[in-house]
């Protein structure tokens, strides 16, 4: 028998699950979806799962464990793990999970993922600890928002005090400066095995309302009732980067993980993504970093221009973790990539 077929890979079912899957099921592997009531549909309709558990509550993922235990599952996360479980929960999974758990406390708290980013060399925004040292435009973002919902810009002191008036209360929040440039998040894959870094694709995000503000001309945003610009997340668009920005890329990548190595080893490893803006000067400044598969991948689901040239097969972000793992079982190193 060959050596996977004793596994199964297993993920919640939102985010980035058909992905996570499919790639998988093309990998040769049976698949498990654990999935909250009513949100089952596209799991069975794309017939990406073997086994579907509906649950009322992602808690009873917890008293599903042993029968995934026994199944040989192996479970990939991705931001619903975090989203609706906190890092905590997700920390105490039992059942063998794609990734170095480690890393989610660094990548959860804005304050030391921004010396993890700072440290690796990278760009990043200006913090203001001090609201009254504004002295640029900030964006201000509360922790846990859901997928931007909240964030507001403000132009100086005066005009975060007033628009903070609407968010009473909140502790915990950071202000960052606002870069002005273009969105672009980059998707990256380190293997540990073979310690390479691939860069797999780029997106960027299509998100409500910030993306059609620019639809109302601003006369006629003076005319409306006030709109405050959100980013709330409804989807992705797929990127393909100028090429003489792909060497800075590169780099990026290979110094973040080289850095994580450092702060919690075996450090990161698997997918992740720098989610940057980039200016006119062609800076690349990240803003935030993922350390897991990013539904900015989910375009992808047949591969990227960039899966293309290296794999010349399709290769979604998914399948890559789905190879990884194969590759793991087959060489007797599963221990380098499930904790
Ligand atoms: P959901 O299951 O759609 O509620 O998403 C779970 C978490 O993943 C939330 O924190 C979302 O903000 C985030 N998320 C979902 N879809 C996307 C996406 N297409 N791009 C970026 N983040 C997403
Ligand atoms: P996040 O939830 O941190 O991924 O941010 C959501 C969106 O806010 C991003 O897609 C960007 O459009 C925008 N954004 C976040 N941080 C910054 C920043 N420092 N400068 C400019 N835009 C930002």
């Amino acid at each position: 028998m060959v050596q996977e077929k004793k596994y199964k890979i297993a993920t919640i079912g939102s985010h980035s699950a058909l992905q996570i899957l499919k790639g998988a099921k093309d990998e040769g592997f049976e698949t498990i979806c654990i999935c909250l009531k009513g949100r089952d549909e596209p799991y069975r309709n794309f017939k990406v799962a073997d086994k579907i558990y509906v649950i009322d509550d992602y808690k009873e993922l917890f008293t599903l464990q042993d029968e995934l235990i026994k199944e040989n599952a192996i479970i990939v996360p991705h931001a619903s793990f975090i989203a609706y479980m906190g890092v905590k929960k997700t920390e105490s999974i039992k059942v063998a999970y794609f990734g170095n758990k480690k890393i989610l406390e660094w990548e959860s708290n804005r304050n030391i993922e921004r010396d993890w980013l700072r440290n690796a060399g990278l760009k990043v925004p200006k913090l203001f600890d001090d609201p009254k040292m504004i002295d640029r435009p900030v964006i201000t973002k509360f922790h846990g928002a859901g997928g931007g919902k909240g964030y507001f810009i403000a132009k100086n002191y005066d005009d975060w005090k007033e628009k903070m008036k609407a968010y009473k209360g909140e502790q915990d929040y950071v202000i960052q400066e606002y870069i002005v440039g273009v969105p672009c998040y980059i998707h990256y894959f380190y293997s540990p095995l073979t310690d390479e870094i691939e860069v797999l694709g780029f997106d960027k995000r299509y998100e409500s309302n910030v993306d059609s503000l620019g639809r109302i001309s601003a006369r006629d945003q003076i005319a409306l009732p006030k709109i405050d610009p959100s980013y709330v997340i409804v989807g992705n668009i797929p990127l393909v980067l100028r090429e003489s920005l792909l060497p800075q890329v590169f780099k990026m990548g290979r110094a973040v993980v080289e850095e994580s190595k450092k702060l919690c080893p075996p450090g990161l490893f698997g997918p992740f993504c720098l989610e940057c803006v980039i200016t006119p000067d062609t800076e690349i400044v990240c803003f935030e970093i993922s350390a897991r598969i990013v539904a900015g991948t989910n375009p992808y689901v047949n591969g990227s221009p960039y899966t293309w040239l290296k794999y010349n097969e399709p290769m979604s972000t998914g399948r890559r973790i789905a190879r990884e793992i194969k590759l793991a079982i087959q060489k007797g190193e599963l221990k380098k990539v499930v904790q």
